[in-house]
């Protein structure tokens, strides 16, 4: 039967997968949303998380779809209400208040589930399978998008806690520590930071073990997400952001690219399991960026 579930933060990726993959799902009923200044026809809206969750209590799960920096305080507060709790990714501004978030699931009995979609694309799995048994001899992250296209007027990705072009990295970030055998840790990082902002418009991150990373928001025109990963058995390539899979340069039958709706599938079990996923690994990379980043200032950014 289907579990009521509610929306917080209804922004554009609300509008644009949670809102339709929570509608095509067997699993939920969207039963709320919370708000300041946005809705879903049809759905009973809350401009605050308190007046939800006492008006609520027929809600067990919330999903929370804000930035990270305010989730915070949202997680908290639904966690403490005996919620279980959905975090968009990356799942905090810091590693911290993760771990403290996830403490304090295991504390009330709840379910804490740190998504990243980027690892439930359809060509993700195939890979993490096929490099299991692999010793890999370098690797290299491709992830080059517009951010005007991505984060329209989003002037939070800028600013602390924002993370800049590691917001999306964390994707590409996500996909690697599924599908490498063996963990990398970053060396070295040069971060590219206009002028006038908090956090980097490009990033070029080392790893260990020959894998690097380029990271950048100030590509028009089409967009490149690839993952190269080279082994002494063969090579292969994600494209699209983990939605294609070339194995030695032949493309593999990967199915449909199915992020939200997987998340949500993987949401459902999880409560039903009384199980928790949070996985920072995606986030200790970006961290370790900062740390050891170099800085070079850029061109100023306007949106
Ligand atoms: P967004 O549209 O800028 O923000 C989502 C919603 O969060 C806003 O509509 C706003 O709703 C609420 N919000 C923003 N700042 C707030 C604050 N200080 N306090 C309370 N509520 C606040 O951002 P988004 O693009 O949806 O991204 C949200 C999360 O999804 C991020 O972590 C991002 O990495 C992730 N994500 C984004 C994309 C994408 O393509 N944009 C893709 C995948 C994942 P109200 O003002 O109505 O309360």
């Amino acid at each position: 039967m289907a579990q009521n579930i509610a929306l917080v933060g209804i922004g554009k990726i609300a509008v644009d997968q949670h809102v339709p993959a929570l509608a095509a799902s067997p699993d939920w009923t969207l039963a709320a949303t919370v708000s300041r200044s946005g809705s879903v026809p049809g759905i009973m809206s809350f401009t605050d998380l308190d007046a939800m969750l006492a008006d609520r209590p027929d809600i067990p799960v919330i999903s929370l779809c804000l930035p990270p920096v305010p989730r915070f305080a949202y997680a908290e507060k639904a966690l403490r209400a005996g919620r279980h709790v959905m975090l968009e990714k990356p799942p905090g501004a810091t590693l911290a208040e993760v771990h403290a978030l996830s403490d304090l699931a295991r504390d009330r009995g709840v379910t804490l589930y740190a998504t990243w979609h980027s690892r439930m694309a359809a060509g993700v799995a195939q890979a993490r399978q096929w490099l299991a048994d692999k010793v890999v001899t370098r690797a290299r992250i491709t992830w080059k998008e517009d951010v005007r296209k991505w984060h329209p007027g989003q002037d939070w990705v800028f600013e602390p806690g924002g993370m800049g072009v590691f917001d999306p990295g964390s994707n590409a970030l996500s996909i690697l520590t599924h599908i490498l055998p063996k963990p990398v840790h970053v060396t070295a990082a040069t971060l590219f930071y206009p002028e006038n902002r908090q956090t980097p418009i490009a990033a070029e991150v080392q790893f260990s073990g020959d894998v690097s990373g380029d990271f950048d928001w100030r590509q028009t025109g089409p967009q490149t997400w690839n993952i190269d990963v080279e082994t002494a058995g063969g090579s292969l390539r994600l494209s699209q952001g983990g939605a294609a899979l070339t194995i030695d340069s032949v493309a593999r039958e990967v199915g449909k690219n199915r992020e939200y709706p997987s998340l949500y599938s993987h949401m459902a079990g999880l409560v039903d399991r009384g199980e928790s996923d949070v996985d920072l690994a995606p986030m200790v990379h970006i961290a370790d960026a900062m740390t050891l980043g170099r800085r070079v200032t850029v061109d100023p950014f306007q949106f």
